[in-house]
């Protein structure tokens, strides 16, 4: 689908909810797509991007960045504490922030580099056993202690089970960031977005909607 449609429809998914008019970020995410479908979306003057792989994105972001201007990366998938300076690096944004160890070594190194991508906290809304992210349960405590570390939390990160109503999901990460102070809502992909704006998304994460499908 074209990136003007898939922006329009947020713009009209913004409108249906009562949100302000470009309240809704679109990350572009480009992970395994070939480089000539980014480039294109990059010529289009789009330049905020999701990739979920720290190697992956090394690979290619330092080349788009010579080329184009502006470019705002988010890292949407799980980070290794060995990754993290690489990350740091590299994205202006980190959704992944989920155990104590990753956000000491990320606190610890945004002191040592005198910066840090902005932040958000991922919360295990399904509660899955396979699945990233802190337990809905443990999702104050942890703010708190990211807070503590005077990390940089924009907000929570929610990835919903495959097969239930993203909709209960994002109305509990909501209402997580609601009592947290928090702003940011990274919620809502290609099949569910305008349900996500909906409930208040701030980020959606549209990979195979704006690329087509990805060919692993
Ligand atoms: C791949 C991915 C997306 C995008 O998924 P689509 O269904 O292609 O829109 C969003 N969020 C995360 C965390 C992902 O890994």
């Amino acid at each position: 689908m074209p990136l003007v449609e898939i922006k329009s429809r947020i713009a009209e998914a913004e409108n249906n909810a009562g949100r302000v008019p470009g309240s809704v970020q679109l990350i572009a995410v480009s992970k395994v797509q070939p480089n000539e479908r980014v480039e294109a979306v990059l010529e289009e003057g789009h330049r905020c991007f999701g990739e979920n792989k720290v190697q992956e994105a090394a690979g290619k972001w330092p080349g788009f960045a010579a080329q184009f201007d502006g470019i705002d990366l988010h890292l949407i998938g799980p980070l290794q504490t060995n990754k993290a300076r690489q990350a740091m690096d590299l994205f202006d944004n980190i959704h992944s922030v989920d155990r104590p160890k990753l956000a000491n070594t990320i606190a610890r190194l945004a002191q040592e580099l005198g910066k840090c991508p902005g932040l958000f906290v991922q919360v295990n809304t399904g509660e899955e056993e396979q699945k990233a992210g802190v337990m809905p349960s443990d999702a104050d405590a942890f703010v708190a202690e990211c807070r503590k570390l005077d990390l940089p939390v924009r907000g929570l990160m929610c990835i919903p089970p495959v097969n239930e109503e993203p909709s209960l999901h994002f109305a509990l990460l909501a209402k997580i960031a609601e009592r947290n102070g928090l702003q940011g809502l990274s919620m809502g992909m290609s099949s569910d977005f305008e349900k996500a704006i909906a409930l208040g998304a701030t980020h959606v994460r549209v990979g195979s909607a704006i690329f087509g499908d990805r060919t692993y």
